[in-house]
């Protein structure tokens, strides 16, 4: 794979972590294991967030994503997305989550929000907990159809995990349809802190599409992380294969992490300290200054690089 910094013309999508906790326990992400979550005061804050949105909106920003962690764990999150639609009228915001407070956020949605996607790794109530954590998946996905009566953007995000899940791939594919939401199977990604149970579990994205007996449809656009499938039985599905068919030569993806550390790849160890320079003082020019050269110099890290990165939780980063 090509590691020279790669040029980007168009738009991009910031990838905002808003806090590292989680109230579930998903044996392959397991926040908190690898570094202490940032603390709430440490933590970006909304009159930050929207003074950073206006500049990443300069620097070509359309679309912003709130993940972590569990996003809806964070009490002022309205407040963070007003922030950046305040700063971003015309940005598309979404959130991917849990699901588990879905329901009480879909009461009163944060104007401005139009995207959700949902995190669902089996549908089975006493598998579920076992994988994930206490919730009620029937209570999920009853918010995630009532996302998409409300008229959000609606997707479901399902790692697949060999013997532990791999056997719903077809009952996924009929709640999809039932649904009309378009599911999405991810392969499971080293990030380093559950590499036993990454080995132990992976399923690859090219297993997926011969136990479906699918077919390729494309991408929805070049930057899109998921590939289309048509399954044997006409259901189109995404599937994301980051491990064994990584897209980052189309990767427009930026991230911010809960302490305000900009990156250009998932894998970047170090990251810009982009909040930290806030919170010195720094102009607006300065911060410009910091973020256009950390985007002309994105880079992929991607394990398949044999690169310099350390070991990380996905809610550390923001999956
Ligand atoms: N709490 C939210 C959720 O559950 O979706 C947002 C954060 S979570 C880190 C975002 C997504 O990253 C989830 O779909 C989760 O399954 C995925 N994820 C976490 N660790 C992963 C890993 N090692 N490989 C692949 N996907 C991972």
């Amino acid at each position: 794979m090509n590691t020279a910094p790669l040029s980007r013309n168009g738009s991009f999508t910031l990838r905002v972590n808003v806090g590292e906790q989680c109230q579930y326990d998903c044996g392959y992400c397991r926040p908190g294991l690898v570094r202490a979550p940032t603390g709430a005061a440490k933590r970006v804050q909304p009159t930050e967030y929207a003074r950073l949105a206006r500049l990443f909106g300069s620097l070509g920003v359309k679309k912003v994503r709130f993940t972590g962690g569990e996003p809806l764990l964070r009490p002022d999150f309205r407040e963070v997305v007003a922030a950046f639609h305040g700063a971003l009228p015309g940005a598309t915001l979404a959130l991917t989550t849990n699901g588990q407070r879905l329901e009480a956020l879909l009461d009163a949605p944060p104007p401005g929000l139009g995207a959700v996607t949902v995190h669902v790794d089996s549908l089975q109530p006493e598998r579920y907990r076992r994988l994930m954590g206490e919730g009620d998946v029937r209570a999920v996905l009853a918010s995630v159809v009532r996302a998409r009566e409300l008229g959000f953007a609606t997707k479901l995000n399902v790692v697949v995990q060999r013997g532990l899940n791999d056997d719903e791939l077809p009952d996924f594919l009929a709640w999809s349809r039932r649904a009309d939401i378009e599911v999405r199977f991810i392969e499971l990604m080293n990030t380093g802190s559950a590499s036993e149970f990454t080995r132990a579990h992976f399923f690859s994205g090219a297993e997926v599409v011969s136990r479906l007996g699918a077919t390729q449809l494309g991408r929805k656009s070049a930057a899109d992380p998921a590939c289309l499938f048509r399954a044997a039985d006409g259901t189109v599905f995404g599937l994301i294969a980051s491990d064994t068919a990584p897209f980052c030569a189309d990767c427009a993806r930026l991230r911010l992490s809960a302490d305000g550390r900009l990156r250009g790849c998932l894998y970047e160890p170090e990251g810009a300290p982009l909040i930290g320079l806030l919170r010195e003082g720094a102009s607006d020019a300065m911060l410009g200054a910091l973020m256009k050269r950390n985007v002309a110099a994105k880079q992929s890290h991607h394990p398949s690089l044999a690169l310099p990165r350390g070991q990380f939780s996905m809610a550390d980063l923001g999956g």
